[in-house]
């Protein structure tokens, strides 16, 4: 079994520890993801866990 783990990663700052707003206290809006780290709220991008670290290597080469 080789099952594939997705993650949320904030674009921002490259943290995955993100909070994801029950939908059901969001009736009539899109759910947005928010980063617990920087605080930054959007509709989060999901990679393979095997790409964060290249993930977080090419934010650091755009800061
Ligand atoms: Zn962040």
């Amino acid at each position: 079994m080789n099952q594939e783990e997705y993650l949320k990663v904030c674009p921002q700052c490259g943290s995955t520890e993100i909070k994801i707003p029950n939908a059901g206290l969001d009736i009539g809006m899109s759910v947005r993801d928010k980063c617990v780290e920087c605080g930054n709220i959007g509709n989060f991008p999901e990679i393979l866990k095997e790409q964060l670290d290249e993930f977080r290597k090419e934010l650091k080469k755009w800061a």
